[in-house]
């Protein structure tokens, strides 16, 4: 596995690949890697000939008060995880090297990133819009993954990437768990054992809610609630939003008919004031014919836990 840090040096390593007509792919991550990020890089593997995994703390993306600086970071243990999984190339630039001069230019995608995430850290997916087609133009991929975890920001990728053009496809892939359900995210690593406890009140809502898609609710009012209940009941827990979006434009949806819908929560965990982290999940869904299929992970994340707690 190659390891670069220079755009152009990335550009050379592409580019030779790309002449042997090899199926380039790329995972942009923030580093701090853990297994969901393993499973982009592994499918990448599977469906890719060379592939290039990013890591870089974007600071376009973080907020002021935000955890840029604290964000954690592990370089030498990123690249070991990132070679296990099936990475050839590992670019992991300085941000002198991704923006080298104050940048005047940004990708804003209109709808899609205003809600959610985006109406509680303004500017957050702009940030991450334009570094992802920085991204793009460095590597020129013929595929690019994106976790489902980050339900919206994949909206946000795949409106992009259609309305600029760019000539990449852009596959999503399920969330990854710890045992007890907690969606894996770089931000755990902020948590105490007993925030950790308390975060499972997170997936615990998104189980009621799938609960009663799975038992007919069509209302999104209705959905929603059976979340919020769970999370409200639950200790150290503020939630920030629990909102059902439909999974594409991520508009509001106030009855559910056929398509995909996702129904995402972000909340703050913390046992006392400055500590704990701010969390995101979600479950998304689908109705065709009439039909729902659910996110199995939420799911199975239920017998996990019982499974946890029986013990
Ligand atoms: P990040 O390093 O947090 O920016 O994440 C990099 C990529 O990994 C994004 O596409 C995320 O959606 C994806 N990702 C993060 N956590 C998970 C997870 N638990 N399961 C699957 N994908 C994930």
């Amino acid at each position: 596995m190659k390891v670069v840090a220079a755009p152009r040096d990335l550009r050379t390593l592409v580019r030779d690949a790309r002449s042997r007509r090899e199926v380039i792919g790329l995972v942009p991550t923030m580093g701090y890697l853990h297994d969901g990020h393993a499973s982009l890089i592994r499918r990448a593997a599977g469906e890719c000939d060379l592939v290039v995994v990013s890591i870089f703390v974007n600071p376009l993306q973080f907020g002021a008060g935000e955890d840029f600086d604290s964000y954690p970071r592990d370089l030498d243990g990123d690249l070991a995880a990132a070679e296990s999984a099936g990475a050839d190339l590992v670019f992991a630039p300085d941000v002198s090297d991704v923006y080298p001069d104050e940048i005047k230019t940004t990708v804003h995608v209109g709808i899609v990133s205003e809600g959610l995430c985006g109406a509680h850290r303004p500017g957050h997916f702009d940030g991450v819009a334009t570094v992802v087609a920085k991204l793009f133009n460095f590597v020129e991929p013929d595929r690019a993954y994106f976790g489902n975890k980050d339900a919206q920001q994949v909206a946000v990728i795949r409106r992009m990437t259609h309305d600029l053009n760019f000539p990449i496809e852009v596959v999503d892939c399920p969330t990854v768990r710890e045992p007890d359900g907690l969606a894996m995210s770089s931000r755990n690593s902020y948590l105490s054992a007993s925030e950790h406890t308390s975060a499972l009140a997170i997936v615990g809502g998104l189980r009621d809610a799938a609960t009663v898609v799975l038992a007919g609710e069509r209302s999104s009012a209705a959905i929603e609630a059976a979340a919020r209940t769970h999370l409200e009941a639950a200790a150290g827990v503020s939630p920030e939003y629990v909102e059902l979006r439909d999974a594409l434009t991520m508009e509001p949806v106030e009855t559910i008919g056929e398509g995909r819908f996702v129904l995402a929560i972000a909340a703050r965990v913390a046992d006392r004031p400055g500590s704990g982290a701010r969390l995101i999940d979600n479950f998304v869904f689908a109705v065709k014919g009439g039909k729902v299929s659910v996110d199995e992970g939420v799911l199975a994340s239920a017998a996990g836990v019982e499974a946890t707690s029986r013990e």
